[in-house]
């Protein structure tokens, strides 16, 4: 039996509010998709996805060769390259550093990998102070919580939550207004920058050919993240990288169009190391920070390996019945809907939290519209045979429940003796048990005075 929590599911079900956030906002998102790579807009869109699909597939299959070109091209514009197996060995890093740099404040902006090896909550227990830069991760920060949904990580607050939360935070009036909301934030968020000692980014694209950082946003705070501070460091995970620069066309296309619907976001930076004779801006010191956590795991398997191919748009996410339903804090990991199902069992294990694999009505529409041609229902059900087969010796409920069934249905006496007590006590079923509540609205189909078998031995006879 899988351990659903079912009471947390419950409760986000039973909260019209925050069904209606979730509910209006995705449909938005899908909306302005459907739109933005609409044949009239972008008519070879599927052409291009196919070559996503290509170039990654090509990439992941020889990673080992694009890393050592990007970290070689990094070294040489005057960047590091730090290579780290996990989260710790990221913190531990930046600690170092920022002790020997004697920094205390770092200013975050865009890093899902951040996010997903707890980044803040161990700087923060060595007095380091870290800020969330971007709008929604400086709400969440607020809020003490963690992203919603992969690129719109306050979907489900609305600007009455926001009103609130600032007051009770930050001691200003309440303000229901997006625009003073923002404004409240940016007063905050400036001075932060002016006084950082450290940016930390994360990456959209990681160029091997040129050993460039490529980042995508729309509100210009990775610019500030990047440039003010002295020290720059971007936390990318090992998948990020693509060839050639000349690559970056195809994913530029289609990353804004399935995300947003928009053809381009407001900025893409390209940083390459840290600022050279004769530059204006810049930082001084610049550190590429590469993450497995786990991703080599993946690499292992031909077929699953395909899930690092994830430019983390969330048009999955905007389109999964069950994302749209239970939303993204049910989902146990910072990643959430198709994608967080098949990215967490690969990188937990299968037999923690076994039900996400199950979290889905495998209806296709996030295979449809994922970018990079991800086959996410052929790896969920990839994954529900792995979940199986690690439970195949844990007793359970239905594993039981199966070994009556087949006994019954290989003995005939027995199964000859339950149908004439099926048939005599029938009536009484919906009225005891836990089948008293869901019989309440239904009703059972009668059965039948005679088997079909006593029928035929009747006839046979007569
Ligand atoms: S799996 Fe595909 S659709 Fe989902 S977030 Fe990743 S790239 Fe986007």
């Amino acid at each position: 039996m899988l351990d659903v929590p079912m009471d947390r599911f419950n409760q986000t079900l039973d909260d019209p509010r925050l069904q209606a956030a979730i509910y209006s906002a995705t449909q938005r998102l899908i909306d302005h998709r459907a739109g933005a790579v609409a044949g009239d807009r972008l008519p070879d869109y599927q052409a291009l996805r196919t070559r996503a699909n290509e170039i990654k597939k090509h990439t992941i299959e020889n990673l080992d060769y694009y890393l050592e070109q990007l970290e070689s091209n990094v070294v040489a514009h005057g960047g590091q390259v730090v290579f780290c197996r996990t989260g710790d060995e990221v913190a531990d890093f930046v600690l170092d550093l920022a002790k020997k740099r004697n920094a205390r404040l770092i200013v975050k902006s865009k890093s899902m990998t951040t996010e997903e090896i707890h980044f803040n909550e161990h700087l923060e227990r060595h007095q380091l102070e870290t800020v969330e830069t971007d709008l929604g991760e400086y709400i969440l920060q607020l809020a003490h919580q963690r992203p919603y949904h992969i690129v719109a990580p306050a979907l489900h607050m609305t600007r009455y939550d926001v009103a609130d939360l600032f007051s009770n935070t930050l001691g200003v009036p309440k303000e229901v207004e997006p625009e003073n909301q923002t404004k409240i934030a940016r007063a905050t968020l400036r001075e932060k920058f002016l006084n950082a000692d450290i940016g930390v980014t994360g990456a959209n694209f990681l160029i091997a050919d040129s050993g460039a950082v490529v980042l995508v946003e729309n509100e210009g705070n990775a610019r500030l993240s990047t440039t003010a501070p002295k020290i720059h460091i971007a936390i990318a995970g090992i998948e990020k990288v693509i060839p050639r620069a000349q690559d970056l066309a195809v994913f530029l296309n289609l990353l804004g169009r399935s995300a947003t619907g928009q053809p381009l976001t407001v900025y893409t930076s390209f940083l390459s190391g840290p600022r050279r004779a004769g530059e204006i801006d810049g930082p001084d010191e610049f550190y590429l920070v590469l993450l497995d956590n786990g991703r080599t795991k993946l690499l292992r398997d031909p077929e699953k390996r395909q899930s690092l191919y994830c430019i983390r748009c969330g048009a999955c996410l905007n389109h999964c019945p069950v994302y749209r339903k239970i939303g993204g804090h049910n989902y146990p990991w910072v990643y959430s809907g198709p994608i967080g199902a098949i990215i967490t069992p690969q990188f937990h294990g299968v037999t923690q939290d076994s039900w996400l694999p199950f979290a889905s009505s495998l209806c296709g529409a996030c295979a449809e519209v994922c970018p990079v041609k991800i086959e996410i229902p052929r790896l969920l059900l990839k994954l529900r045979a792995e979940v199986t087969e690690a439970n195949r010796n844990k007793a359970s409920l239905e594993r039981w429940g199966f070994g009556a069934w087949a006994w019954v249905m290989t003995n005939p006496r027995i199964f000859r003796l339950l149908g004439y007590l099926g048939a005599k006590f029938w009536p009484m079923v919906p009225k005891i048990g836990p089948l008293r509540k869901w019989a309440r609205q239904r009703e059972l189909p009668r059965i039948a005075p005679k088997s079909f078998h006593t029928l035929w031995t009747e006839r046979r006879r007569s």
